[in-house]
């Protein structure tokens, strides 16, 4: 946001406040005792969630059973990274690739974006995810790029039920996820007879080899595979069968592994 931005909204709220000064004053008095009342109330036997002190205990832990365990790991962390890979997953909270894939620290590159898309080359768009893949495969030069799709994505959910007229509820969702139109033509052409429910899980898959194919669009990306310092790979991560599968990108999509 720039400054001029900045300033309209701040003069936009202390208007509203100074408008409806009173009313809102009233709503968040309200608040505060709902806040309140919830921290202190006690449910089966639980104090309210306290969502600074949850961080304070994991970094504990994660201090005492991991860093303070691995001094060796965590000094060569000290000095720099060289990743093997780079990992594009989704934001969903359920599947964090660090988690799901056993992945250390300084093993993989890791960037999440709702429904693990790769967006084309553009100069001018998404230029967050260009830097990622640019500082990825010219400067750490990963071996590997993964795009991990997953069961549940409300983000491929919404990319088959988005409209195609331009018309639209959201100010950023659809016109992201819209990156994945070319897995939903395909998906929807060869399996019309498939129930919604089947469809939506193709295009969950799908919608990885448009990322993998996007991956080809930067010259880098294209420059690694051709000198065969770089692979690219697509993944399916099912939580509700609890099961991962892994593909090459090649044009029969043969299995690397199924499990
Ligand atoms: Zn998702």
């Amino acid at each position: 946001m720039d400054t001029a931005s900045y300033d309209a909204a701040v003069e936009g709220l202390k208007k509203l406040l100074s408008e409806k000064g009173g009313e809102l004053q009233a709503v968040a008095a309200a608040k505060i005792e709902q806040i309140t009342a919830e921290l202190k109330a006690e449910t089966n036997g639980k104090v309210g969630f306290d969502a600074a002190e949850r961080l304070k205990t994991g970094f504990i832990t994660f201090k005492q059973e991991k860093y303070l365990k691995n001094p060796e790991l965590f000094g060569e962390l000290s000095k720099g990274q060289s990743p093997k890979y780079m990992i594009v997953a989704c934001c969903d909270s359920r599947v964090c690739p660090s988690h799901v894939l056993d992945i250390q620290p300084g093993e993989a590159f890791v960037v999440r974006n709702i429904a693990n898309m790769i967006p084309p080359f553009d100069k001018t768009k998404q230029t967050g995810f260009g830097a990622a893949i640019e500082y990825a495969v010219l400067h750490l030069k990963v071996e590997n790029i993964v795009v991990i799709g997953h069961s549940c994505c409300g983000g491929i959910k919404g990319l088959m039920g988005c409209t195609h007229d331009g018309d639209h509820t959201t100010d950023f969702i659809e016109t992201w996820v819209k990156l994945g139109l070319p897995a939903k033509a395909k998906v929807i052409a060869e399996s019309a007879n498939c129930s919604p429910e089947e469809q939506i899980k193709l295009l969950e898959k799908e919608a990885v080899n448009t990322s993998l194919a996007n991956a080809l669009t930067y010259p880098f990306v294209r420059a690694g595979l051709l000198n065969k310092t770089l692979a690219l790979k697509g993944g399916y991560y099912d939580f509700v069968n609890g099961s991962f599968e892994l593909w090459k990108l090649d044009v029969t999509q043969t299995p690397s592994f199924s499990l």
